[in-house]
């Protein structure tokens, strides 16, 4: 198994996620030197008289985006609380394959906990005609979600932040001078930002900035033992099946001991239930044959894709990251490193204003607005093709596999999903007639 370090090894975007710069908190201003003036000219001195601000931030949610944000700010000397409802580890449904992007992003080491290190994908077109494209580099690393997430909280907390589990927040108010974080259990903490990462099953996204949730793909999945009869071509190999689920896919991840199964589901198209189309790819998916269906426990949830018309993640002193604001690619489904690299992002915007005596977030916006918001953009565009046309698509990697080996530079980050979009289009436009022949054709094969 190739292991990847994950460790930082170059700069991204704007922020320079991975930079060591150390900002003054509030207590750091108050302890260094009890100088008076500092006291008095700080934001958190002139706020405590008045109210209670006890944190330069309040972070909403410690999945990926709440707790790389965590640590992000806590490591740049800020005072910060990450809330959850959950207490760490918790299970979360998901397919948990996290692209090569994300090497050099989080800065630790989280390669222990790679399950699989995935190479290929076996492409079925409705799990029939099969097509695998392999790569002699990762294009994917399978973790289980509860112990990846564990390990970032922890890395938050050994950064500094303090960690609060079993806590729901039931609101987040930007006061003018500061944000008031409510919880469930009566509580009412104040702090000078706050950044909602409270993921797909949270308020922030739709009651303060108006995100609709229907805007989402439904899933179903499973978590499958081995020790049926398809198992043993479970290496290193993912396998994704496009055509039996109208605007939707199903997929295959092998981890060690186990297979993370599972469909989506566009919530705003019509077709069969989520149900019926899990029912399917158990029962006819080739490498699922010999699996005992009773035993299958399913979760489901919701993948809040991005969708066009998405724009401020920035409202006065609030501002959200990952699935809250819907930083998922519709194409893949692919979530993690968006979470990871957002929160990142929304924290170093956070520590920036807050070292200035600022309020303004705008350089989290601009980063999403160009560098993550034309990506989402391409894989829209691509997603409707791609699950518009399934029959075509297909035929098209058939005939052309290099599209989906171009594909993979994308999940290494060596080039966007924009840029991609493009060649790919212009792939397409250069062989109209053969393209054309070739769909035709594949109508009348069967499937
Ligand atoms: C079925 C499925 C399969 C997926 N497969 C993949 C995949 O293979 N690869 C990939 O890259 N992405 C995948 N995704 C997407 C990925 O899971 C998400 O994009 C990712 O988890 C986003 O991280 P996050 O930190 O924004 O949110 P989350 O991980 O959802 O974390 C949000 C946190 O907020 C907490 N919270 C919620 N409400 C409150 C509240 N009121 N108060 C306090 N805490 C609260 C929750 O307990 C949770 O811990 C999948 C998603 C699904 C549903």
């Amino acid at each position: 198994m190739i292991k990847t370090q994950w460790e930082p090894s170059q700069m991204r975007g704007p922020y320079q996620i991975g930079e060591r710069r150390i900002y003054k908190s509030c207590a750091a201003v108050r302890s260094d030197d009890d100088n008076e003036q500092d006291l008095q000219s700080s934001s958190i001195g002139r706020f405590s008289a008045a109210c209670q601000v006890t944190h330069d931030a309040i972070v909403i949610g410690l999945g990926p985006a709440g707790s790389t944000a965590c640590r992000t700010l806590a490591l740049k000397g800020l005072k910060v609380a990450g809330i959850d409802k959950a207490i760490h580890p918790r299970y979360k449904s998901c397919g948990g394959c996290i692209s090569p992007k994300i090497d050099g992003l989080l800065g630790f080491d989280a390669s222990h906990l790679i399950e699989r290190t995935i190479h290929g994908i076996a492409f079925t077109y409705k799990f029939g005609r099969r097509l695998d494209v392999v790569s002699d580099r990762p294009l994917g690393y399978n973790v289980m979600r509860g112990a990846f997430d564990h390990l970032l909280v922890e890395k938050a907390r050994e950064a500094g932040s303090e960690i609060i589990e079993g806590c729901r927040v039931t609101g987040v108010s930007d006061d003018g001078g500061h944000v008031t974080v409510r919880t469930a259990d009566g509580r009412g903490l104040e702090a000078r930002f706050a950044i909602g990462a409270d993921g797909a099953s949270g308020f922030i996204g739709r009651e303060r900035f108006g995100l609709n949730p229907r805007e989402c793909a439904v899933s179903l999945t499973a978590e499958v033992p081995y020790g049926f009869a398809g198992a043993k071509e479970m290496t290193d190999r993912a396998h994704v099946d496009f055509g039996s689920i109208p605007f939707g896919y199903s997929w295959i991840f092998p981890k060690k001991d186990r297979l993370s199964i599972g469909i989506a589901v566009d919530s705003m198209r019509p077709g069969a239930g989520a149900k019926e189309h899990f029912r399917e790819l158990v029962s006819r998916h080739p490498v699922l044959k010999g699996i005992d269906e009773r035993a299958i426990k399913t979760d489901g949830w919701t993948v809040p894709v991005y969708y066009a018309g998405i724009k401020d993640m920035v409202r006065g002193r609030i501002a959200i990251a990952g699935d809250t604001g819907h930083l998922v690619d519709p194409f893949m489904g692919e979530g993690i490193y968006y979470a990871a690299a957002s929160g990142m992002a929304a924290a170093e915007a956070v520590a920036e204003a807050a070292a200035s005596g600022r309020t303004d977030l705008s350089q989290y916006q601009r980063w999403l607005e160009e560098d993550v918001f034309p990506e989402l953009k391409a894989a829209c565009r691509l997603s409707e093709i791609v699950y518009r046309h399934p029959r075509l698509w297909y035929s098209i990697i058939e005939k052309e596999p290099e599209i989906m080996r171009r594909f993979y530079g994308v999940l290494r980050g060596e080039e966007g999903l924009a840029p991609f979009y493009g060649w790919v289009m212009s792939r397409i436009k250069a062989r109209p007639w053969n393209l054309l022949r070739h769909w035709v054709a594949s109508r009348f094969r069967p499937a």
